[in-house]
C-alpha cells in the first residue's frame, strides 16, 4: 500500500520523540525537585544552627524545665520565644514543629514503659523514659493532623508525653553534638528534620533543637503541575496522532481516486475493472441478481462531431453520456466505466430480461432526444450505439469477465451494423 511505510517511519519517530520527551520531562523535575530539597535541607540546617545559637537558656532555666508539667512547660518564656521566633519563618519555610529534645540523666528520670504504653513506645515494659521534649513548639495550625489543634494537643497530651526513650538514631545525635538533618516520611507526614545542639550560658549541654519542614506542600505542588504537563501533552499527542492518520486516509482516498477514475468524465476506468469489479460482482446485489449484464455503449460518429464542434465540444458530450448512462443504470446497482475514446462499459444485474431490453431503449432515446451540453450547442444531435451482453447468474463465472465483455463488445459492433442508434441484446 502507497505510503504505508513512510506512515509507520513516522509513526516511530513521533513515538520515538514522545518517549524521549517523556523521560526529558521526568528527568528535569527529578533535577528540579532533587535540587530543590537540598537546598530546602540546607537552608532548614542553617536554621536550625541560627535558632540554637541564639537560644539563651541558662543551666537554672534548664533544671526548671526538665522539672515542670508538659502545660506548665508550654508557657515558660523560652517556649513562647522559640514559637514567635518559628512562626515568624512559616511563610518562609513552612515549619510544622520545633523543639529541643534533651537526655535526662539516671536521676533526673520520671517515668518508665509500663504494661499501658509499650504498645505506644514500641519498646519493653520497664525501659527508662530517658528523652525529654524540654521545649515543644507547634507552629503551622494549617498544617496538622485534625486532632492536634492547639488547644486538643493541651488536653490530649499527659505530662508522660513529653518523655520518650533515646532511640538508635538520636543517640547518635545526640552523640555527635553536631548538626545535622534527615528526610522522613511517617505518620506525621514527609519531613525534613533540621538538628543543631543547644548549651546554656555556662556552657552545659542542654540537647538538641529540632525543627521539623514539611515537604507536602511542595510535593502536591510538583505533583499537579507535572500531572498537567503531562496530561496536556498526552493529549496534543492523540490529537496529533489522530491528525496524523486523519490526513493519511485524506491521502489514500485520494490517491485511490486518481488511480480509479477516469479525470474528465469522473467515470471508473479500466484497472477499476480489472482490480475491484471482480470482488463487487462476488457481494451484494451481484450474488443475489438472476442475471448480470455488461453493456458497452459508444457514441455514433463521435470523430465527426470532434472535427466540426471542436475538442472540448466532444468532451462535454462525453460527459453528458456518462451521467445518462449513470442515471439509467444505477437502480439495477449499475458501475458504469469509461472504456476509451468515446466508449463506455457497464456491469449490471437484473431479474428480468424484458426490463433489460426496456433500460437499454431509454437510453438510446434519452441520448437522441435529450443531450445539451454546457457549451451551449444543445441542438447538435447525439445518439449511441449499445451492445449488451447478458449472463444468467447460474452460469456466471468470475474470472471469464474478458469474454462477457468482449461478447458485450460484439453485440456493439453488431448495432453499429445494423445503422447505429440502436442496441444489440446477447446471452451467454
Ligand atoms: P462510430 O460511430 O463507428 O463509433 O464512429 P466514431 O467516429 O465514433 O469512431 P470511433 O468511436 O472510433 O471514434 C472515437 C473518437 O473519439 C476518436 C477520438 O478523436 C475521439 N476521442 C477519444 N478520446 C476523446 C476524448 O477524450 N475527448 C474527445 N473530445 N474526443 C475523444
Ligand atoms: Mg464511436
Amino acid at each position: 500500500m502507497k505510503y504505508k511505510m513512510e506512515l509507520v517511519v513516522y509513526l516511530v519517530i513521533l513515538t520515538l520523540f514522545s518517549a524521549i520527551t517523556m523521560f526529558a520531562l521526568l528527568e528535569s523535575r527529578n533535577r528540579v525537585a532533587e535540587d530543590y530539597f537540598q537546598n530546602m535541607t540546607d537552608s532548614a540546617e542553617g536554621i536550625a544552627v541560627i535558632l540554637a545559637r541564639t537560644t539563651v537558656i541558662t543551666d537554672n532555666d534548664l533544671k526548671e524545665l526538665k522539672g515542670m508539667s508538659f502545660i506548665d512547660s508550654q508557657s515558660h518564656p523560652l517556649n513562647k520565644q522559640l514559637e514567635e521566633r518559628t512562626k515568624g519563618l512559616c511563610s518562609i519555610c513552612n515549619i510544622r514543629y520545633a523543639y529541643i529534645m534533651a537526655p535526662l540523666s539516671s536521676s533526673e528520670i520520671k517515668y518508665h514503659v509500663d504494661s499501658e504504653n509499650k504498645g505506644f513506645y514500641g519498646i519493653k515494659a520497664g525501659t527508662p523514659l530517658n528523652l525529654i521534649w524540654l521545649l515543644d513548639v507547634l507552629c503551622d495550625d494549617n498544617d496538622l493532623k485534625k486532632t492536634d489543634t492547639p488547644q486538643k494537643r493541651l488536653e490530649y497530651y499527659k505530662d508522660i508525653n513529653r518523655y520518650s526513650y533515646i532511640r538508635d538514631e538520636q543517640k547518635n545525635i545526640l552523640k555527635n553534638r553536631t548538626s545535622t538533618t534527615e528526610h522522613t516520611m511517617d505518620e506525621w507526614g514527609s519531613l525534613i528534620t533540621a538538628y543543631a545542639p543547644v548549651y546554656t550560658v555556662e556552657g552545659s549541654f542542654v540537647g538538641m533543637l529540632g525543627i521539623d519542614i514539611s515537604t507536602e506542600r511542595y510535593e502536591s505542588i510538583w505533583h499537579e503541575s507535572f500531572s498537567l504537563v503531562m496530561a496536556v501533552y498526552a493529549f496534543s499527542f492523540f490529537v496529533f496522532l489522530f491528525l496524523t492518520l486523519w490526513i493519511y486516509r485524506k491521502f489514500r482516498i485520494a490517491d485511490r481516486h486518481a488511480k480509479y477514475t477516469d479525470a474528465l468524465t469522473g467515470a471508473y476506468n479500466r484497472r477499476y475493472q480489472e482490480d475491484i469489479i471482480p470482488s463487487i460482482l462476488m457481494k451484494p446485489p451481484f450474488r443475489e441478481a438472476k442475471y448480470i449484464v455488461f453493456i458497452m455503449v459508444d457514441i455514433d460518429h463521435f470523430k465527426n462531431m470532434n472535427d466540426t464542434y471542436g475538442h472540448a465540444f466532444g468532451d462535454c458530450r462525453l460527459k453528458t453520456l456518462y451521467s445518462y448512462l449513470c442515471d439509467a443504470v444505477k437502480r439495477m446497482s449499475g458501475v458504469v466505466i469509461r472504456w476509451g475514446g468515446d466508449e463506455f462499459m457497464s456491469v449490471m444485474r437484473a431479474d428480468d430480461i424484458s426490463e433489460i431490453a426496456l433500460l437499454m431503449d431509454e437510453l438510446c432515446a434519452t441520448v437522441r432526444e435529450h443531450c445539451d451540453c454546457e457549451s451551449g450547442c444543445s441542438d447538435v444531435g447525439m445518439s449511441v450505439s449499445v451492445g449488451c451482453h447478458v449472463v444468467p447468474h447460474d452460469k456466471f463465472d468470475t474470472s471469464a469477465q474478458e469474454r462477457y465483455i468482449s461478447a458485450a463488445d460484439h453485440a456493439l459492433y453488431e448495432a453499429k451494423k445494423r445503422g447505429r442508434d440502436c442496441f444489440v441484446v446477447t446471452q451467454g
